[in-house]
């Protein structure tokens, strides 16, 4: 078994502070997947984990598909563990869609694979595109669950955020269950603190 928090950590993709996430609310903590996902062998490891329990759970898909930018790098490394295909979805215009020539036939089957799946509303638009070609979906990955979904070979119940269909099942390696807070709820803006965005502080 590996220790995502500790290679988290490690890799300087935990972050501490005062976040302001684009669900609008605050966090003690943020993730920054990117940052694991910057050395390749930690990637390639990370996805051979996560095919392995894909795998051990009978699941066989014909193709990976990820809902870009944040799921491109874990999904094509899943798809070469797997030894299948990838694709991705992208918004244009706020809608997501499959371009660049990428194609689902009728009847194949697909995972959808994120980096972090929180409530899983953007793999669940990707799943949706998919299902509009005719292609079905097998299951949901992610390296990281924040803990909203249940994934599987856990027994904490999925809270009423999550978005993903209950009967499909959901493959992570790791939870990281953090509380987030609504902006007038915040204890550290009652601190006195301010949120800032990830990534606006060379983060
Ligand atoms: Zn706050």
């Amino acid at each position: 078994m590996i220790d995502l928090e500790d290679i988290y950590r490690k890799s300087g993709a935990y972050l501490k502070g005062h976040f302001l996430l684009s669900s609008k609310k605050h966090s003690r903590y943020y993730l920054q997947s990117a940052k694991v996902l910057e050395d390749p062998r930690v990637a390639s490891m990370l996805a051979d984990e996560l095919a392995k329990s894909i795998k051990k759970n009978g699941i066989k898909v014909d193709i990976v598909c990820s809902p870009a930018l944040g799921g491109i790098i874990a999904g094509y490394e899943l798809a070469r563990s797997l030894g299948v295909k990838f694709i991705f979805t992208e918004r244009v215009g706020g809608k997501m869609t499959l371009r660049r020539g990428f194609e689902v036939q009728k009847q194949q089957s697909v995972l959808i694979c994120e980096d972090i799946i929180t409530t899983g509303g953007s793999a669940l638009e990707a799943a949706e595109v998919i299902k509009e070609q005719g292609g079905k979906i097998e299951a949901f990955a992610a390296l990281a669950n924040r803990g909203i979904c249940k994934r599987e070979g856990t027994s904490k119940k999925p809270k009423k955020e999550c978005k993903l269909p209950q009967d499909i099942p959901f493959f992570a390696l790791g939870d990281f269950d953090f509380e987030i807070y609504d902006p007038n709820e915040c204890p550290m803006c009652k601190d006195g603190s301010s949120a800032y965005k990830p990534g606006s502080r060379n983060n």
